[in-house]
C-alpha cells in the first residue's frame, strides 16, 4: 500500500511531537528523527527451540499433576481451572482503612477469582500456529467465562488476557491465558470508561466507532481487517508494534458477538499473531487482553469491545524496548512512528 499522509501529519513525522491517547487521556512522545542514529545492537535471529507436543514437566499439559497434587484431565481442546497461586481470593471479609479520611493511608480488601485457560492440549502450539476452528473454541470459553464470572454479584470486572513469551515474564510456553475477575473495576478499564462517557457526552457518538471510521478512511495505520474486526497500530501507540483490534460493530462485550463475529475474532487473532511471528522470524512475545464493559449490572452502552496487543520487541527477536528513565518519570516515548510500524506489519504475510 502506498503511503500518503496528510500534509500536516507528513510535517509532524519529521519532528519530535506528542500524540494524545483518547482512551487514557495521556500523551506519548514520538521522536522519529532518532531512527537515523546508528544502531549497534544485536540483530541475529533468535534460535527457535522446537518444543515437544507433550512435556511431562509442564503443569498445563493433559494428565500432568499440578502443584497441590491436582491432576489435569486428559482434555481434548480447552481446559479451565482456578489458578493454584491466585492473586485474588473469593469471599473475603470486607476490610477498609482510611486513616483520618485523608486518603493518605487508604486500602480495602479486594475479592476475586483467577482462572487459567489452556488454549490447546498441545504444548508446542501458539495462537499463531493453531487453526481458526480451535481458536474459535477458545473464544467460546472466553465468552462463557465472561458470562459466568460476570454473573457473580461479587464480580464487577472480568479481565481476560494472555502473556506470551519469557520476555513478558511468562515462564510456561504451553498455550494459555488468564482471567482475573474482581470486585472493583481496575485502573485502566475505569479510565477508559470515563473517556468513553466524556466522549459520548461531548460528541453524541462512540469514541472507538468514530476512531475506526477515521482509520479506515486514512489507512495510514491500518494493518488488516476481516468481516468483523480491524487491526490498527493506534495513532497513540506506546510500544513499537502495539496494535488495537477493533470490533467493526459497536458491541459492548465479547458476549454480544454473534457466531460469525466470534469466528472472525478467532481468525483475526490467528492472523495477527502469525504476522507478529513473521516480523522478526521469532515466536513474538506480547501481552494481550480484552477491554469490555464492567459486569456491575449496568448497561454500559458507552463501551466498545476491543483488544490491545502490547509486544515489547523493537528491532529484532533479541532487541526489546524498555520503559525506563523518561518513561518511568515523565511520559512514554517512541522512535519508530506508528505509521512506520503499521507499514512493516502490513508488509508481512
Ligand atoms: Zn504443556
Ligand atoms: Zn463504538
Ligand atoms: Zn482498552
Amino acid at each position: 500500500m502506498q503511503r500518503r499522509y496528510s500534509v500536516d501529519l507528513a510535517k509532524l513525522l519529521e519532528v519530535p511531537h506528542r500524540r494524545f491517547n483518547p482512551l487514557t487521556r495521556e500523551w506519548v512522545l514520538v521522536s522519529p528523527h532518532r531512527n537515523q542514529r546508528p544502531w549497534q545492537g544485536q540483530t541475529e535471529p533468535a534460535e527457535r527451540e522446537a518444543a515437544p507436543q507433550f512435556d511431562p514437566a509442564c503443569y498445563l499439559c493433559p494428565g500432568n499433576v499440578r502443584a497441590g497434587g491436582v491432576p489435569n484431565p486428559p482434555y481434548l481442546d480447552t481446559y479451565v481451572f482456578d489458578n493454584d497461586f491466585a492473586a485474588l481470593q473469593p469471599d473475603l471479609p470486607s476490610i477498609e482503612i482510611n486513616e483520618g479520611g485523608t486518603n493518605l493511608l487508604s486500602a480495602a480488601s479486594e475479592s476475586g477469582i483467577c482462572r487459567v485457560v489452556c488454549f490447546s492440549p498441545r504444548h508446542d502450539l501458539t495462537l499463531a500456529a493453531m487453526d481458526v476452528a480451535s481458536i474459535s473454541k477458545v473464544v467460546d470459553v472466553w465468552v462463557e467465562q465472561y458470562a459466568q464470572l460476570g454473573a457473580l454479584v461479587s464480580v464487577n470486572y472480568v479481565q481476560i488476557f494472555e502473556n506470551r513469551g519469557a520476555m513478558m515474564g511468562c515462564s510456561n510456553s504451553h498455550p494459555h491465558g488468564q482471567i482475573w475477575a474482581n470486585q472493583t473495576v481496575p485502573n485502566i478499564p475505569r479510565t477508559e470508561e470515563e473517556s468513553f462517557l466524556v466522549y459520548s457526552q461531548q460528541h453524541h457518538s462512540c469514541l472507538l466507532c468514530d476512531y475506526l471510521g477515521l482509520e479506515r478512511s486514512a489507512a495510514d495505520r491500518m494493518v488488516f481487517e476481516n468481516d468483523s474486526f480491524l487491526v490498527v497500530v493506534p495513532f497513540w501507540a506506546t510500544w513499537p508494534f502495539e496494535t488495537l483490534v477493533l470490533s467493526k460493530r459497536h458491541a459492548v462485550d465479547i458476549a454480544a458477538l454473534d457466531d460469525h463475529e466470534r469466528n472472525s475474532l478467532a481468525d483475526i487473532l490467528q492472523r495477527l499473531t502469525a504476522r507478529y511471528d513473521s516480523l522478526f522470524q521469532t515466536s513474538f512475545p506480547y501481552s494481550m487482553g480484552f477491554h469490555q464493559r464492567p459486569t456491575d449490572g449496568q448497561e454500559h452502552k458507552e463501551w466498545h469491545f476491543h483488544a490491545h496487543f502490547f509486544p515489547p520487541l523493537l528491532r529484532s527477536a533479541n532487541t526489546r524496548k524498555f520503559m525506563v528513565g523518561y518513561e518511568l518519570l515523565a511520559s512514554p516515548q517512541r522512535d519508530i512512528t506508528p505509521e512506520e510500524a503499521a507499514h512493516r506489519l502490513r508488509s508481512r504475510p
